[in-house]
């Protein structure tokens, strides 16, 4: 009964949060509301949420973030604050991938964040 608790309080964390927390931001977050979980809890858990495609796992700046919006998207990355905001995958994609099978694609954009174009005029 307890793991299922964990579960979805870590999983609601990641669903509820737009800021792609890593792993140790989640613990913060889950020791809230239960005061004795561990953080390698908190690594199992999210171990089983990817496994099951209830979360997704992405590596920005050698970190590994969570996301929990799995429809396809794709990420902006700020520079200098490192946000990432999602960019819907609703551009028009024009691949010449004549002879080629696409299993899958990632698109990563990087850049300045509207906060951060502003402090640096
Ligand atoms: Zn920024
Ligand atoms: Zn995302």
């Amino acid at each position: 009964m307890r793991n299922t608790k964990q579960k979805d309080l870590i999983l609601n964390i990641v669903q509820n949060s737009y800021e792609h927390l890593d792993a140790y931001e989640i613990y913060e977050e889950a020791k809230k509301s239960i005061n004795n979980i561990s953080l390698g809890t908190v690594y199992r858990v999210l171990k089983t949420l990817e496994d099951t495609n209830k979360i997704k796992k992405l590596k920005v700046n050698e970190m590994y973030r969570y996301d929990g919006f799995t429809k396809k998207h794709h990420h902006f990355i700020c520079n200098k604050c490192n946000k990432i905001i999602d960019i819907d995958d609703t551009f028009d994609l024009k691949f010449n991938l004549k002879n080629l099978e696409v299993d899958d694609y990632e698109i990563i954009f990087t850049g300045l964040c509207e906060e951060c174009r502003k402090d640096k005029k």
